[in-house]
């Protein structure tokens, strides 16, 4: 028999097992253009299962890649590096070109300086053991930097194949469906979607006579927040558009809550401005440290929200981690969510995410 592949996703098409990839009812294979069953939800329902590799189906992968002599593109969500990180990628890249991307850009406030972001992508990468040939940060959405991450692509590749990797949600479809749209003209060859777990299998997209761009599948990393909460609440934590600063002057013993998903306390310094850089309609709420366990006992899902009622079933409990900011302007980042910058150091915070969700200080990106 004839191997049929998915056109969204890639997988092999099996009409055998409804749990497995690549699963299509009979009657799905008389259609001229045939996809499985997940990305006909995908197109027509706009919603996903969650799609898991397994252990070795992701080594499996890792070393396909390592085995070839192509370069391989990394795209990140730059409000996401933690999450969006593959981890086990550094052991099996070798020697490759890497090209690392930063996507979203678009999200970013006029006021960041993208060198300093691309020189916290380079550190970051580094700090995870990925030695970068490259660093680009583009909106695969706008268009914005694209032209120029595709001249560095050809530039670095070499005529050789390019394998594109990244964890889910961090805007691999549309990156790749900008590229492919750049050479042929189509829209929407591959499927994206609002919500992570959209990719599967490695999909072929030719590049000229001898080379292709492969689509890896787009890895679940169960540190992202994305993971946690519900596809309502995935909407609101997801910045829309250009991000807007909001700032609060906080004296030590007070705390800011963002929804209910995370929570920053002033602990210790002098009275201080906190500035807040999260989605335009995820609301940030200011109370009294003392008052903040009981009002997020008796408000969560109420005036701290989200998490909504789904994502409160799933959401692991929130996990305090403590800094002391020593020095200068410092954001500290809620993997995920977005970020807090502090203009001067000398204060001790404590902030509060759920548990498996990274929280990190950086040098501020602006
Ligand atoms: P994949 O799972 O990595 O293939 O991610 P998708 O391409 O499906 O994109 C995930 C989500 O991020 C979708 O809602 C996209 O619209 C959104 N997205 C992708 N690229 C960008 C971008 O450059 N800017 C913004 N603002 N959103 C993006």
């Amino acid at each position: 028999m004839n191997v049929i592949k998915c056109q969204g996703c890639g997988a092999i098409i099996q009409t055998e097992d409804p749990k497995a990839t690549g699963y299509a009812p009979a009657s799905a294979l008389k259609r001229e253009e045939i996809i499985c069953k997940r990305c006909f939800r995908l197109k027509h329902y706009n919603e996903v299962q969650d799609v898991d590799l397994t252990n070795d189906d992701f080594l499996k992968m890792l070393n396909q890649i390592g085995e070839t002599d192509g370069i391989i593109v990394k795209i990140i969500d730059i409000f996401d590096f933690n999450g969006s990180f593959i981890n086990g990628l550094p052991r099996f890249t070798g020697n490759k070109p890497i090209l690392l991307i930063g996507n979203k850009v678009d999200l970013l406030p006029k006021s960041v300086n993208p060198n300093k972001v691309k020189q916290w992508m380079r550190k970051s990468a580094k700090d995870q053991g990925l030695k970068v040939t490259d660093v680009h940060l583009v909106s695969a959405k706008t268009g914005e930097g694209m032209d120029e991450a595709a001249v560095a692509l050809d530039h670095v590749r070499q005529s050789k194949n390019v394998y594109v990797v990244g964890c889910t949600n961090v805007g691999k479809s549309t990156f790749i469906n900008h590229l492919i749209q750049r050479s042929t003209g189509e829209k929407e060859a591959i499927t994206t979607s609002y919500f992570p777990g959209t990719t599967l299998g490695f999909i072929n997209i030719p590049l000229d006579d001898d080379t292709s761009l492969f689509d890896t599948p787009g890895i679940i990393n169960h540190h992202q927040m994305a993971h946690y909460v519900s596809n309502q609440d995935l909407k609101v934590i997801t910045p829309k558009k250009e991000i807007k600063p909001r700032t609060y002057q906080l004296n030590p013993d007070q705390t800011l809550f963002i929804g209910g998903l995370a929570r920053l306390d002033f602990i210790k310094g002098e009275r201080h401005s906190f500035v807040c850089y999260f989605a335009n309609d995820l609301m940030i709420h200011r109370t009294k440290l003392q008052k903040a366990e009981v009002l997020y006992d008796n408000q969560v899902g109420e005036l701290l929200v989200p998490p909504d009622e789904e994502t409160r079933k799933v959401m692991p409990p929130l996990k305090s981690h403590s800094f002391y900011i020593e020095e200068g302007k410092t954001d500290i980042v809620f993997s995920g969510l977005g970020w807090v910058t502090v203009p001067e150091g000398g204060i001790s915070v404590t902030a509060h995410i759920p548990e498996g969700v990274r929280v990190s200080l950086r040098s501020s990106l602006i």
